[in-house]
């Protein structure tokens, strides 16, 4: 296989500052423990987000400074994580589209979040009026070929990124797994580029089909197990009673779409020895992360995992923080294409 210049390791694909350590922070540390190269990407600066403390809601629906304030953020959950590898999307190469081939001058770009609405027990929808530079709004192909042609450069071993529904309907996350899965197609040259042409800077590269793509996911039962357990815990209680407005989720209730039978979970992570590297990550996300615990009498069992600590996002929902993740093949991934890239190790049904 011509895979000279190779650099391996992990690539992940997300769509604002907190999700790659709300929904892989473990793995990303994980690797980050085993010296593999890890790399993410972020797609928006998250500047349309909710602000939880109420000494920092002067910033809620002020872009710009939000921005800069979660960029600062997602600076030290990086380093909490040991990813010292990071970029914006819309900072990677400029795509050269067709009548620009050739041109070399940068044009600047600016991916911004997209907002959305809480539609429900922890599902996401989008907003009536979309803001100026919205995420969503962007051609996938255009946003596609910059990450296609950073994955011919680096050629990484896993890429992984949400499931179609976006983890929890996020319209951002929805397009960010669009962009994600369409970008390992440009770099396998599977695409035929755009229009049926190829004609994006990834064409300077020779192709390469990543061997892994991965969607992060949870199972359904353990999810629903967790809900029951976590208001029995003394130290939620606690939290629950010294924060009025906090609350759980149902256990019987609706659960958002990276919630999956556990059939489809093709791998698993033991995140428990890297949980202090996920909770310094949350606690970095001053204005969108709040009640970050570390479980106190150590993890408490619930089906199929361990309860180590917990948060709560904007709407007040206390979550787990489980002593593993999980994850998915994505369609037209063979799990055991996996061998030899632990420290995944594939999930025995
Ligand atoms: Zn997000």
């Amino acid at each position: 296989m011509p895979d000279s210049g190779r650099t391996g390791g992990l690539l992940a694909v997300h769509a604002h500052p907190d999700d790659e350590t709300l929904s892989t922070g473990g793995l990303l540390a994980t690797w980050a423990r085993c010296a593999r190269p890890v790399m993410v990407v972020t797609c928006t600066r998250g500047e349309q987000g909710e602000v939880i403390p109420a000494e920092l809601a002067h910033l809620e629906g002020e872009a710009l400074a939000l921005a800069t304030q979660r960029e600062q953020e997602l600076t030290e959950a990086l380093t909490a994580l040991g990813v010292v590898d990071h970029s914006y999307l819309d900072q990677l190469v400029e795509p050269m589209g067709e009548g620009v081939v050739g041109r070399t001058e940068a044009v600047q770009v600016a991916y911004r979040d997209s907002g959305m609405a809480w539609r429900g027990a922890g599902l996401a929808g989008g907003v009536a009026e979309l803001p100026p530079g919205a995420f969503v709004a962007v051609p996938i192909d255009e946003a596609a070929r910059r990450l296609a042609a950073l994955i011919r450069g680096r050629r990484p071993d896993v890429v992984v990124t949400y499931e179609p529904g976006g983890g929890y309907g996020h319209p951002d996350h929805v397009h960010a797994h669009l962009v994600t899965m369409r970008a390992v197609e440009l770099a396998a040259g599977e695409g035929g580029g755009v229009d049926g042409r190829a004609c994006g800077p990834e064409d300077a590269l020779p192709a390469f089909r990543v061997p892994l793509v991965l969607w992060a996911v949870q199972p359904e039962a353990t999810m629903r197990s967790a809900l029951s357990v976590l208001p029995g815990l003394p130290w939620v209680r606690a939290l629950l009673e010294a924060d009025r407005g906090l609350t759980v989720f149902s256990p019987t209730g609706p659960l958002p779409s990276m919630a999956v039978p556990d059939a489809w979970l093709d791998h698993v992570v033991d995140t428990s020895a890297v949980t202090p590297d996920v909770v310094g990550a949350l606690r970095a996300y001053v204005t969108q992360v709040g009640a970050v615990t570390i479980a106190p009498e150590g993890p408490a069992p619930v089906q199929g995992a361990a309860i180590s600590g917990c948060y709560a996002l904007s709407n007040h929902a206390v979550a787990p923080i489980f002593d593993r993740e999980w994850y998915r093949a994505a369609t037209g991934w063979r799990p055991e294409a996996v061998d030899g890239l632990l420290p995944m190790t594939p999930q025995v049904a």
